[in-house]
């Protein structure tokens, strides 16, 4: 067996949900909504599903969808993409895996901004290539452009991008995004732009795509998710965005990890990347009144909340607050003794992370985020 994954531990996700089924405990740690989803497009998939296509959809992805997503980013983020520029994933994860195969050889140095998604170190290990972190700093979590100079090598390949960013909401501004254009047109270097959080941005933050600032129509892998833009995080349906030098090969190793991804669901996506723009800002502002209402309640049960400009996180300075302690061991003691889960930063560090910090999803009902504010609160 391969001594990465046999050494590996079961992600933070799938343990802090499975220590919140034990004990019972408000699970704010994994990130979904607790909804069933929007019905626009739970009956456009069950349609789909009763009246078919259930075959093999093309491995690309169904025209109607690629046609979809498409018009999606030219309508809300003036990107001039044709269908053919899309390829549809199971999953932005399964993007991201196709997109480092399709552009790492063994040997190539991928640099990772931690804290960063727990995914991206083995995949890029798998592939054969070296991850080189390069750290944000609390509670601007700014890129560190020097660093992000200083980490650029004779044999570094790619960066990995995730903007708006999972575990800190941070969404990055245009300066800091054309700053990391330049080094990567300077250093003919590929950024893989994990842009899964794009709808979910708040306090009227514009989210800035990688793939249209300057030089990088070529040199940028976006990628998108509906799981998140409709808070439906089961039905696994990604997609990259590319110019063709970088999206063939990565269509190419999508044949090979998923092939396709179920034809009923993608007609659901197609379908709902149509609603009006009413849907998705009632979706963005629902969600930042949830944001506004967790943070609201820990700050007045005693909290240090950083701020979050996007995402369904929060973080909490559990040092600040009073709490001491490593996070890991906090995050695994506090569904039993506070009756709360949560996300641990560490998880989303190569190097150590600042003391203390944990990660909330607030994707959840008022009465819920009320409730584990209150049993944080007598914890603390
Ligand atoms: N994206 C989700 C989160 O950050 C986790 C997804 C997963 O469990 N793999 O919470």
């Amino acid at each position: 067996v391969n001594p990465v994954y046999a050494a590996m531990a079961t992600t933070i996700f799938e343990e802090m949900s499975g220590l919140a089924r034990e004990t019972g405990a408000i699970n704010l740690g994994q990130g979904f909504p607790d909804s069933i989803g929007p019905e626009e497009l739970l009956r456009a998939a069950a349609d789909a599903v009763l009246a078919g296509p259930n075959q093999y959809p093309p491995s690309a992805g169904m025209p109607v969808l690629r046609a979809a997503v498409a018009d999606y980013y030219r309508r809300f983020q003036s990107l001039d993409i044709a269908a053919g520029d899309v390829l549809v994933t199971s999953g932005a994860t399964e993007a991201i895996a196709a997109s480092l195969l399709a552009v790492i050889s063994p040997g190539d140095e991928v640099i990772l901004i931690e804290p960063m998604y727990d995914a991206y170190r083995p995949l890029v290990e798998r592939a054969g290539g070296v991850a080189r972190a390069v750290t944000l700093r609390p509670p601007e979590w700014r890129l560190p452009i020097d660093g992000l100079a200083a980490a650029i090598g004779p044999r570094t390949r790619a960066i990995v991008l995730n903007n708006p960013n999972n575990p800190t909401g941070r969404v990055f501004a245009h300066d800091e995004l054309a700053a990391l254009a330049a080094l990567c047109v300077a250093h003919d270097l590929v950024v893989i732009s994990d842009e899964v959080w794009e709808a979910v941005v708040f306090d009227h933050a514009a989210h800035v795509p990688m793939i249209a600032l300057p030089g990088m129509a070529d040199r940028a892998v976006k990628i998108g998710s509906a799981g998140k833009i409709f808070g439906l995080t089961g039905w696994k349906v990604g997609f990259v965005v590319a110019g063709p030098r970088l999206l063939q090969p990565i269509s190419r190793a999508h044949q090979f990890l998923t092939f396709t991804t179920p034809p009923n669901l993608q007609i659901a996506v197609a379908h709902g990347l149509g609603l009006d723009d009413a849907f998705f800002s009632d979706s963005r502002a629902a969600l930042e009144r949830s944001r506004d209402h967790l943070a609201t309640r820990l700050a007045a049960a005693g909290f240090t909340v950083l701020p979050s400009q996007g995402t369904y996180f929060l973080t909490v300075d559990l040092a600040a607050s009073g709490v001491s302690g490593d996070d890991t061991t906090l995050a695994r003691r506090m569904p039993h003794e506070a009756g709360v889960a949560s996300i641990p930063l560490s998880s989303f560090y190569m190097n150590p992370a600042p003391a203390g910090l944990i990660r909330l999803c607030f994707a959840k009902p008022d009465e819920m985020l009320d409730e584990a504010a209150a049993r944080l609160g007598k914890w603390l």
